[in-house]
């Protein structure tokens, strides 16, 4: 039986993890591979790593000490969690049940993408899934967000501050009756291809463009200096559905203390209803989920 489980091996898995074991708690991390989204990073022809802010010094720490403490980790994807009383057992895809006094989910997003050829050779050479971490990169530069949700409008209003010229490549409307869809349809900059789909991302050793079906079927292309698709980010969090309250979009619904609405699971970083995906701010909850779970856990060690 352990004190603590944390499930997810990305910045928020990792603080919380190593905040865990400083505070001498018998903790065990399951995670399907150790530093999570920070693997992903956008390369660009024109920028230098010290432009980006990837929290990557602090994760990198966290992670060669677990990678050092093998008896702190598990390395097994996390089928579902259940609960028997004040214990909650972790189940692998391996049929592996281990038991927690408390749970932390940790377990991320992933994005929707669009599965068109060109889009595994560029992910992350010119194109991918994040303006908000991207976006000031692209002064008087050209760019095309794909999608026609929120994400998408929040991507291409921001791009529209700071690029020369935005497309948004959409298949409806919806989005576009909102104040930031509003925003976005109304600046000079942003120009909204409507009905349009994606065909192809092209290029050569970055993305440089794309193949674009106009809605009667007619092909053409469209250059430009990066590709963000935006379509959605999807918690992954199927493996606690039916225990804990989540949003309509399945994020983990926590209060600022990263504490859900079952005592003893907490929740960080992207699976949360938390604001903003970004590193630093999943360092952060994981440290403060993980504090979360000694207050809770103190009266019963
Ligand atoms: C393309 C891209 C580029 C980005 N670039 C930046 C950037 O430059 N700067 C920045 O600040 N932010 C950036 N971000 C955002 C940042 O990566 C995320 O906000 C951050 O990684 C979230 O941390 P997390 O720990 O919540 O989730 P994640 O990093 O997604 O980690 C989730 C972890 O959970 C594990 N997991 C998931 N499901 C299971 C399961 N069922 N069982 C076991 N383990 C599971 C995964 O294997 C992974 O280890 C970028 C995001 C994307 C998509």
């Amino acid at each position: 039986m352990y004190d603590l489980i944390v499930v997810g091996g990305g910045p928020a898995g990792l603080t919380a993890t190593i905040y865990a074991l400083r505070k001498r708690l018998n903790v065990l991390m399951v995670s399907k591979d150790l530093g999570g989204k920070t693997q992903w990073n956008l390369a660009l022809p024109w920028i230098s790593d010290y432009q980006v802010i990837r929290g990557l010094e602090v994760v990198n720490k966290f992670k060669s000490e677990l990678e050092y403490l093998d008896f702190a980790r598990h390395m097994e994807a996390v089928e579902k969690i259940t609960q028997d009383g004040d214990i909650f057992v972790v189940h692998t895809h391996g049929g592996g049940e281990l038991q927690a006094r408390a749970v932390i989910i940790a377990t991320g997003t992933k994005q929707m993408t669009l599965k068109v050829p060109g889009e595994r050779e560029f992910m992350m050479k010119g194109m991918c899934y994040s303006a908000l971490s991207y976006a000031p990169l692209f002064i008087d530069r050209t760019t095309i967000v794909v999608g026609e949700g929120d994400l998408a409008m929040r991507s291409a209003a921001e791009l529209s501050t700071i690029a020369q010229q935005v497309y948004v490549v959409c298949a409806n409307d919806k989005a576009l009756h909102t104040p930031m869809g509003e925003k976005v349809s109304s600046s000079p900059n942003v120009k909204i291809l409507m009905g349009y789909e994606v065909a192809e991302i092209k290029g050569d050793d970055y993305a440089r463009g794309i193949a674009l079906k106009d809605p009667a079927g007619t092909l053409s292309e469209l250059a430009a200096d990066a590709i963000f698709i935006e379509k959605a980010l999807i918690p992954n969090t199927q493996i606690v559905a039916g225990l804990v309250d989540m949003d309509e979009e399945g994020r983990i619904r926590v209060d600022c203390s990263c504490r859900t609405n079952i005592p003893g699971i907490l929740a960080a970083g992207d699976a949360t209803s938390g604001f903003a995906e970004q590193v630093l701010i999943a360092v952060g909850e994981g440290a403060k989920a993980a504090l979360s779970a000694y207050e809770y856990l103190l009266p019963r060690l």
